[in-house]
């Protein structure tokens, strides 16, 4: 399956040609604060199989393990760039085209989730990271 995506104005775009690896909704600060919103999902696709096909984000690094991208023109919330995870690219959910059409797999840094915020989703929970990424970008 091809996904499709980009920014709020349309400045960068990207492709992906095969179905993510996997989507997890981050409940850490640091996503909160690049996002703005109460949680950010990444979905992590292949990074042989995805093209950016117009512009691309600017980068800052948020810590030592990672760098986030969004787009210079428009402030939209775009990737996460992960030593660790160098074998792919992190793409905000919100940025694609059709993000109805995944299912993200699971919840993490739930120690620092909203306490207002109640998800009634079956998903597996972790209080920092999951056992299915070994991410150190949030510690
Ligand atoms: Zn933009
Ligand atoms: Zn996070």
């Amino acid at each position: 399956m091809e996904w499709t995506g980009g920014c709020l104005c349309g400045a960068v775009r990207y492709r992906a040609t095969v179905d993510p690896i996997r989507a997890v909704n981050c409940h850490c600060g640091m996503c909160r604060r690049t996002s703005g919103a109460a949680f950010l999902t990444h979905v992590h696709f292949p990074i042989g199989d995805f093209t950016w096909i117009q512009g691309s984000p600017t980068r800052y690094r948020s810590s030592a393990e990672a760098e986030r991208g969004f787009c210079d023109r428009c402030g939209s919330t775009l990737t996460m760039h992960e030593t660790v995870l160098s074998d792919r690219v992190q793409v905000t959910l919100g940025s694609l085209d059709r993000p109805e059409d995944l299912r993200p797999d699971d919840h993490v840094w739930t120690e620092n989730q909203l306490p207002w915020l109640h998800i009634d989703d079956d998903l597996p929970r972790f209080p920092r990271i999951s056992s299915a990424v070994p991410s150190r970008a949030e510690e």
